[in-house]
């Protein structure tokens, strides 16, 4: 295939892990390769990731890991076959990176950082040819001709093939706008529309709630909602609460559902056990107890230890005549209702669903383009997070890589 390919030009658009991955892949594969991206630099979404201690993949059972993708398992098996969790850390270590698998099964970088493992990536590429170009953004296409604005101006760029790996919506500012959206429409190319993905929700607080306790987090709490299917589950975990609402890693992992059941719905209800750890005739018993000239709020906090944003909580979300109940007010401990009205912007999520759909791809390759590839997060599926947003960005990469230095054999050959 090297020496085929050699002569052959191709461009990839977009610099994030999926697009790198593409360009290292196609390069050693004997491609002539020039990734543009937009912003300054590369891999800033990438580098962000690290910021808060990146996960790069996820150690359970690679059965398990899969179903993680939910509808779109099936597409992305045969690439995660190909780059799954394990292929990713061996990758990670050809970095000269180490990685290690945390208490919840995550697999982290020693360092908890992305930067020393981009720098190594990046010199690897430059020495297998990759020519990178920063500030450089596609505009379309003008006939066979990539549009491409770089600082001196826009430029029509000639290639033998395309990869596009241009990312979703949220953190704009870090590249990935979702702008592609009607440049890939304009072809005739099915997408279905971005939404928040692993995002926060709002929750109509009072004032005087959320003046008093946004930025508390809540640790060791359970959450009872619905899934995807229907079936009623139960996380625990830790989560904030924000001004507006909700966010951290509990919300998260059930935001796909959520998300789904407001867009179908308006709004969702799910159910937090304040006290995960206590049964619920404990906590009856604790409520039922003789309080005295106690308040009953400093009964909880002796009897229970609820307090602070707990505390407030429950006041918030039980009217007075509950609160006034012990029999009520022991189930609304175990089973608060909380109501949210709508996911937080798709900005400010840590991910998008949505993206171009399998159907409109034969492969990784769009059906109304032959010779144009797409990879990462830009494709319709979603994840949550724990390292699988990453191991499908590298993945889906890797495989557009290889089905460009197949497709440019074959147009070759034929
Ligand atoms: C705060 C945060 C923390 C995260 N932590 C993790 C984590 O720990 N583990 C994990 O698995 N995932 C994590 N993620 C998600 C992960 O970073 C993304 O899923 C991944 O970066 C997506 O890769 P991508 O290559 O598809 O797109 P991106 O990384 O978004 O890259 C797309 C690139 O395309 C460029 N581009 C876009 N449009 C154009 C254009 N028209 N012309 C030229 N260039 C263009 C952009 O500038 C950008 O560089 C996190 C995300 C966030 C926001």
């Amino acid at each position: 295939m090297h020496s085929q390919t050699q002569s052959r030009r191709v461009v990839v658009i977009g610099g994030g892990p999926a697009g790198l991955m593409a360009a290292h892949t196609l390069a050693r594969g004997g491609a002539q390769v020039d990734l543009y991206d937009a912003m300054p630099s590369v891999g800033r979404k990438f580098l962000l990731a690290g910021r808060g201690g990146m996960n790069i993949t996820h150690a359970e059972a690679y059965e398990v890991f899969v179903t993680r993708y939910a509808k779109a398992a099936a597409s992305l098996r045969p690439m995660l076959d190909a780059f799954g969790p394990q292929q990713v850390r061996d990758w990670v270590h050809s970095l000269g990176v180490d990685t290690f698998v945390g208490s919840s099964g995550r697999v982290f970088p020693t360092d908890m950082k992305a930067a020393p493992m981009l720098r190594a990536w990046l010199h690897q590429m430059r020495e297998d040819g990759v020519r990178v170009h920063t500030r450089h953004r596609w505009l379309g296409w003008n006939g066979s001709a990539l549009r491409i604005a770089g600082p001196d101006g826009e430029v029509a760029v000639e290639c033998d093939a395309v990869v596009l790996a241009l990312g979703g919506a949220s953190w704009a500012r870090l590249g990935s706008d979702g702008a592609w959206i009607p440049l890939l429409a304009q072809q005739g190319v099915e997408v279905a529309p971005l939404a928040p993905a692993n995002c926060g929700f709002d929750v109509d607080w009072s004032s005087h709630f959320s003046d008093k306790f946004a930025g508390d987090p809540l640790t060791t709490v359970a959450i009872v909602s619905t899934d995807a299917s229907g079936q009623t589950v139960r996380k625990q975990g830790q989560f904030v609460v924000t001004a507006s609402g909700v966010e951290g890693s509990l919300i998260y992992a059930l935001s796909a559902a959520l998300r789904d059941q407001i867009s179908a719905n308006g709004s969702t209800q799910i159910y937090l056990d304040l006290l995960p750890d206590l049964t619920a005739g404990r906590v009856a018993d604790e409520v039922a107890r003789p309080r005295g000239a106690r308040s009953m709020s400093s009964h909880l906090q002796s009897r229970l230890g609820l307090k602070g944003v707990k505390a407030g909580l429950l006041r918030e979300c039980t009217s007075a005549a509950v609160f006034a109940d012990t029999d009520q007010l022991a189930a609304a401990i175990k089973l608060l209702p909380v109501r949210l009205v709508r996911p937080r912007p798709i900005d400010e999520a840590i991910s998008s669903a949505g993206g171009v759909c399998f159907d409109a791809l034969d492969g990784l390759m769009l059906k109304s383009r032959p010779g144009t590839f797409v990879a990462g997060e830009m494709v319709d599926w979603e994840a949550p997070t724990g390292g699988y947003l990453l191991t499908a960005c590298f993945a889906t990469g890797l495989e557009a890589g290889r089905q460009t230095l197949s497709w440019l054999q074959n147009s070759t050959n034929s």
